[in-house]
C-alpha cells in the first residue's frame, strides 16, 4: 500500500510539473484568458482528483493505527476543494510528511520482523528444551517400568518355589502319618479312632523308626500336628522304642491333656542341638513349694542303654492316668512331691546306637565323650583332672550340672541297662578314709544302701543278684559303685558331694537294648520299684532355718553329727533343708554368720509311709560382736556359696575337710600347691 501511494504521489507530482510548464506560453489576450481559466480549471480538477484519491483510501487505512494522520491530512485535502491554497508550497509539505510517515513505517515493519524472528528463534529453543526432557523422562518411566516388571517376575517365582516346597512337605507329612495310620491298623485288630480335624488320629505312634538329623522336620511336623495334640485325648502308650521326635510328641501331649499336674521344660541342648526334655509332675508342676521336696528320674546317658527311655514314659503315662482316675497311690505321690522326668539325657547317642545287648554303639555322646565320666570329680586332684572347669564339660553335662543349680533336688536314680543291681556313690576314691574293705563309702553309707535295697527288693528279680550271670553276684542286688569298678567323673558322686542328692544308679536290665517283645515284662518288673524308690524322698527330716529376725536364711549349715559331707549340706533360697535319714536319734548342728551355733537332738520317724518327712524347723539367735569378737562376718557366707571343688588334694593322705571361709579357702589352696609341688 505504502508503494502504491508512493507511485501515485509521484506521478500526481510529475502531472502537476508538466501542468506548470504549460501555462507559460505565449498566446494572445483572450485566449490567454480563456487558457488560464482552462488552466485553473485543469488544477482545481487535477486537485480534486487527488483529494478524491486519498479519500477513498482512507477507509482502509483507518485500521491502521499508523497512518491515522492521513485523517487530518485527508480533511485538510478536503477543505482544498473549497479553499484556495498555494499549491506547491502545500504540495512540499505534504511529500515531507508522506515521506516521513512511510519512514516510519518502514522502521516499525522492520522492528516487528525482528522481534517475530526473535519470537521464532525463542519457540524453537523452547521446543528444542521440550523435546529432550520429554526424551528424558520417557527413558526413566522406561527404566522403572522394566525394573517393576523384573521385581514382579522374581516374586512370583519366589512365591512359586516356596508353595511347592510347602506343598512337597505337606505331601511327605501326610505319607508318614497315612503309612503310620496303616501300620497301626496292621497291628491292632480294632479299627483306628480318627478323631478331631484331617487325618489326626487318637494312636498316632507307629512303629519306631530311627531317624537321625531330622529334628527340624519333625518339629515342622510337630506344628502340623499341633491341633491333633490338643484335640485328642490321652493317647495309649505303646511298648516300643520311640524315637527322639516321638518321645518329644509324646511329652507335648501329655502336658497338654493335663496341664494342671503336668510341666515340660527343656534343661538345654544335646551336642546336635536336641533338646533335653523333662517333664515336671506334681501339684505345682511349675515351681517349687515350700515342704515340698523335688525328686527326679534320668535315663538314656548312655545311648544304646535304652529300657530306661520306656519304663520312664510308662511311668509318666502311669501317674497321669492314675491321677486322672482317682487311684490313691498315685494321688499321694503327685500331692506330697514334685517329680522330674528326663527320658533321654543322650538322644545323639540313642540315633547312633546299636540293638546289641552288649556291644556299645551309641554309648557316648555325639563327641564320643561318655557322659558318666564327663562331670567334675570330687576325688580328682588338679594335677590329674585340671579340666574340671565346667566349660570344658560336654554339653549335656553341662546342662545337667545348670538343671542341679536350678532345683534343689532331694533323691535321684539315673536309669542304665546291662547289669542288673542298684549301684550307691561313691564311684570314686582318692585312697583316703572313705576306703572301707573295698567300697568308697559315704557318710550317708546306711540310707544309701536302704534305698538300694528299696529298688531291688521291689524289682521282681534284682535283689537276687544273680540274674544276669556277671562274674559274682551282687548280694541283694546291690553295690558300692567304687566296690563293682571304680570310675571318675561320675554323675552320681556329682550329685551328692555338690548337689546335696542322693542319687543311685539304677542297672534295670541285663540287656542293654531288649527286644521289644519283652518291653511290657520289663515294666511290670520295674514299675513298683520305680514307684516305691520316689516314695523315699519323704525320709528324714526337712524344714527351715531362721535367723534372729525370723527370716528364712540361705546358706545355714545343717550338719548332722558322724555324718561330715565333702561339702556340708546348707539351706537352699527358700531357707530350706531336706536331710534324709532312717528312723533313729540325730543331733543337728546348725551354723549361720552372725549366729549362734545351734545344736538339737530329734527322734526322726519313717517318713515314706505317711508321704512326708518330719518337719523341724531351726530358729538361730543372733549373738552380739562384743560377745564374740572372732565370730565370721556374716556377708562370708555368700563369698563361699558352693563347696570349692578345685581345692581338692591328690590321692593318698586323709582329705582334710574342708572349711568355707575365706580363711579356710587360703589355706586349702595352700595345702593343694603344697601337694602339687611335693
Ligand atoms: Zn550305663
Amino acid at each position: 500500500m505504502a508503494a502504491q501511494f508512493r507511485k501515485s504521489a509521484g506521478r500526481t507530482a510529475s502531472n502537476s510539473s508538466e501542468q506548470q510548464v504549460d501555462v507559460s506560453c505565449e498566446v494572445p489576450t483572450e485566449t490567454k484568458r480563456t487558457a488560464l481559466k482552462y488552466c485553473l480549471l485543469l488544477a482545481s480538477g487535477l486537485a480534486c482528483v487527488i483529494i478524491i484519491y486519498f479519500t477513498m483510501n482512507l477507509k482502509l487505512h483507518q485500521t491502521v493505527s499508523s497512518l491515522k494522520n492521513h485523517l487530518r491530512f485527508g480533511n485538510v485535502a478536503s477543505s482544498m476543494c473549497h479553499d484556495i491554497v498555494p499549491l506547491k508550497e502545500n504540495y512540499e509539505t505534504k511529500k515531507m510528511e508522506l515521506l516521513k510517515i512511510e519512514a516510519d513505517i518502514e522502521q516499525k515493519i522492520l522492528e516487528r520482523q525482528l522481534k517475530n524472528q526473535e519470537i521464532k528463534h525463542w519457540a524453537w529453543v523452547s521446543n528444542e528444551a521440550a523435546n529432550r526432557e520429554m526424551a528424558v523422562g520417557v527413558q526413566l518411566f522406561t527404566s522403572l517400568i522394566r525394573s517393576l516388571e523384573r521385581s514382579q517376575a522374581e516374586l512370583i517365582g519366589m512365591i512359586d518355589a516356596k508353595q511347592k516346597t510347602t506343598k512337597t512337605q505337606a505331601k511327605g507329612f501326610t505319607q508318614e502319618l497315612e503309612q503310620e495310620i496303616s501300620a497301626l491298623m496292621r497291628r491292632s485288630s480294632s479299627p483306628v479312632t480318627v478323631v478331631g480335624v484331617g487325618r489326626c488320629s487318637s494312636r498316632i505312634y507307629g512303629p519306631a523308626k530311627r531317624q537321625t538329623g531330622h529334628t527340624a522336620v519333625m518339629s515342622s511336623g510337630l506344628l502340623f500336628l499341633l491341633p491333633c495334640l490338643i484335640l485328642t485325648p490321652a493317647a495309649t502308650l505303646e511298648f516300643r522304642y520311640h524315637n527322639n521326635p516321638e518321645i518329644e510328641q509324646y511329652l507335648l501331649q501329655v502336658n497338654a491333656s493335663n496341664p494342671a499336674i503336668t510341666h515340660l521344660y527343656s534343661i538345654g541342648q544335646s551336642v546336635r542341638g536336641q533338646q533335653l526334655w523333662v517333664l515336671a509332675l506334681g501339684l505345682s508342676p511349675r515351681r517349687h513349694t515350700v515342704g515340698i521336696p523335688e525328686f527326679k528320674y534320668v535315663a538314656n546317658m548312655h545311648g544304646n542303654e535304652v529300657l530306661g527311655r520306656v519304663v520312664l514314659l510308662q511311668l509318666i503315662d502311669d501317674l497321669v492316668r492314675g491321677y486322672r482316675n482317682n487311684e490313691t497311690w498315685s494321688l499321694q505321690l503327685l500331692n506330697s512331691t514334685r517329680i522330674h522326668i528326663l527320658p533321654t539325657m543322650n538322644p545323639d547317642g540313642f540315633d547312633e546306637s546299636d540293638t546289641d545287648c552288649q556291644y556299645s554303639q551309641g554309648r557316648t555322646n555325639y563327641n564320643g565323650v561318655d557322659l558318666n565320666r564327663n562331670f567334675p570329680d570330687a576325688f580328682a586332684g588338679l594335677r590329674r583332672q585340671p579340666q574340671l572347669a565346667e566349660q570344658s564339660c560336654e554339653a549335656e553335662v553341662r546342662a545337667v550340672i545348670g538343671w542341679l543349680r536350678t532345683e534343689s533336688f532331694v533323691l535321684s536314680a539315673n536309669l542304665h541297662g546291662g547289669a542288673l543291681v542298684a549301684s550307691y556313690p561313691y564311684d570314686n576314691s582318692n585312697g583316703g578314709s572313705e576306703l572301707v574293705g573295698g567300697a568308697s563309702v559315704t557318710p550317708d553309707d546306711d540310707v544309701f544302701v536302704h534305698l538300694a535295697k528299696v529298688y531291688s527288693y521291689n524289682h521282681a528279680s534284682m535283689y537276687k543278684g544273680d540274674i544276669c550271670g556277671d562274674s559274682r553276684p551282687f548280694l541283694e542286688g546291690v553295690t558300692n559303685g567304687y566296690q563293682w569298678y571304680p570310675l571318675a567323673g561320675g554323675m552320681q558322686d556329682y550329685n551328692y558331694v555338690w548337689a546335696q542328692c542322693l542319687e543311685l544308679t539304677l542297672e534295670i536290665s541285663c540287656c542293654k537294648f531288649p527286644p521289644v517283645q519283652q518291653l511290657p515284662a520289663l515294666w511290670t518288673d520295674n514299675r513298683k520299684s520305680l514307684l516305691a524308690f520316689i516314695q523315699q524322698v519323704h525320709l528324714g527330716v526337712k524344714g527351715r532355718v531362721f535367723d534372729g529376725s525370723g527370716v528364712p536364711v540361705q546358706n545355714a549349715v545343717v550338719e548332722v553329727k558322724g555324718r561330715t559331707n565333702m561339702c556340708p549340706f546348707r539351706t537352699d533360697r527358700h531357707g530350706e533343708y531336706y536331710r534324709l535319714l532312717l528312723p533313729g536319734n540325730y543331733s543337728f548342728t546348725v551354723t549361720y554368720p552372725g549366729h549362734e551355733v545351734l545344736t538339737e537332738t530329734l527322734n526322726v520317724p519313717h517318713g515314706p509311709d505317711r508321704y512326708s518327712a518330719m518337719k523341724h524347723d531351726f530358729m538361730l539367735r543372733r549373738i552380739t560382736t562384743s560377745a564374740n569378737p572372732t565370730q565370721a562376718d556374716p556377708t562370708q557366707a555368700s563369698l563361699t556359696p558352693s563347696c570349692d571343688y578345685n581345692l581338692r588334694l591328690e590321692a593318698g593322705g586323709v582329705v582334710p575337710r574342708p572349711t568355707w571361709t575365706g580363711l579356710g579357702a587360703v589355706l586349702g589352696l595352700a595345702a593343694a600347691l603344697q601337694s602339687l609341688v611335693g
